[in-house]
């Protein structure tokens, strides 16, 4: 299935949401710390988002196996790597890293994105690998531009990451965003190489499409579990994960990240 190219009126409504996306994240930004419960942190979201007359995207989607999810925000903390569910049960402590995603219907249209934030100090290592993740999207969004393919977005993301030392979430992966919040084309945080059998990775980029980039790093092994709330999903090993998303336009120049105050 083709990606949905975009109009210009189309772009204004998706910078609109974009923005009360951003807003909703910067309010959150402004009260993570030790102390703070992941419940709070969604209130705070979901009322930016209906102050907007926008709706959270997230309430009540309901994918394959998932029940209906019960919140506006993900929550996802340390070896969590997404779709934590926020709880007035979960405290954030000082050295705790909290990945946070949130997504709003504006208009009919979507923004999304997410940010990992340190809670209080962190150690180094937590510190390095959020860089390394925000750096991996950014790496991946200059990659977004005319004349380079879905595979090449997703080569930025993924050799970025492993010259830092990191491995990539593979099951979960970025996402054309329109009317729907999940459309083609798939973006991958990971690049099966040359030769691949993945031929949809080769669809070329072309102004107008939209969508979520959101590479998710692991600083041990990529290997998954989904907890027993049927959402959330966490590292085996135990170790550290970030996620950072931005919605972006493809445009005949420089890509447009939607997803801005
Ligand atoms: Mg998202």
């Amino acid at each position: 299935m083709a990606p949905v190219l975009k109009t210009a009126d189309e772009l204004k409504i998706m910078r609109e949401a974009g923005r009360i996306v951003a807003q909703a994240h910067e309010e959150m930004r402004k009260a993570v710390k030790p102390g703070v419960t992941t419940k709070e942190l969604d209130i705070i979201a979901e009322t930016v988002i209906r102050d907007h007359g926008a709706t959270p995207a997230f309430l009540d989607y309901a994918p394959g196996h998932h029940p209906p999810y019960p919140a506006t925000i993900t929550a996802s903390i340390n070896d969590e790597l997404v779709h934590g569910i926020p709880s007035a049960d979960r405290v954030l402590k000082e050295g705790d890293v909290i990945g946070l995603d949130v997504a709003c219907f504006h208009q009919g249209y979507v923004g999304d994105a997410a940010f990992t934030h340190p809670v209080g100090e962190v150690s180094r290592s937590a510190k390095r690998l959020l860089e390394a993740c925000e750096q991996a999207l950014m790496e991946a969004i200059k990659a977004s531009v005319l004349g380079n393919k879905i595979s090449d977005v997703a080569k930025a993301t993924s050799k970025f990451a492993g010259r830092k030392g990191y491995s990539v979430a593979h099951e979960y992966t970025g996402h054309g965003v329109g009317k729907a919040m999940h459309e083609e084309p798939q973006v991958p945080n990971w690049w099966p190489g040359k030769n691949s059998r993945y031929q949809w990775m080769d669809y070329e980029l072309q102004v107008g499409m939209t969508y979520a980039i959101e590479p998710m790093l692991i600083a041990g092994r990529n290997d998954l579990y989904e907890l027993d709330d049927q959402w959330t999903v966490a590292t085996k090993d135990g170790s550290l994960t970030a996620h950072f998303e931005h919605t972006v336009a493809i445009t005949d120049g420089e890509p447009e990240i939607l997803t801005l105050l």
